[in-house]
C-alpha cells in the first residue's frame, strides 16, 4: 500500500505520488511517460506532472495500478473530487 507519510518530496505537488517504496522498475513510466520519470539522484521515481485531463488521470490510474511494489498513491481528498 502506498504510504502518504513515505511520499518523495521530489514528487510534483497534487493528486498523484510516488512514495520511497519504489524498486525503479520502469513500468509506470512505460505507461505514462509524460507524467512519471526516473529521478536520477534518488534512482527512483517521481511524478513531474499531474495529469489535467480525464484520459490523462485514466493514464495515471493505469500506471497506479501496474506499479509491482504499490508505491504510486493518491490523495484521496484530490481523488474524490474528480
Ligand atoms: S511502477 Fe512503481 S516501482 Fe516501478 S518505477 Fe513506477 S513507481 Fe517505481
Amino acid at each position: 500500500m502506498p504510504n502518504i507519510e513515505d511520499r518523495l518530496p521530489q514528487n510534483a505537488s497534487g493528486r498523484f505520488y510516488v512514495d520511497n517504496t519504489c524498486i525503479d522498475c520502469d513500468m509506470c513510466r512505460g505507461i505514462a511517460p509524460d507524467f512519471f520519470r526516473r529521478d536520477d539522484d534518488i534512482g527512483q521515481t517521481i511524478v513531474v506532472r499531474q495529469p489535467v485531463t480525464d484520459a490523462d488521470i485514466q493514464l495515471c490510474m493505469e500506471a497506479l495500478g501496474s506499479c509491482p511494489s504499490e508505491s504510486i498513491g493518491q490523495m484521496e481528498e484530490l481523488a474524490r473530487s474528480h
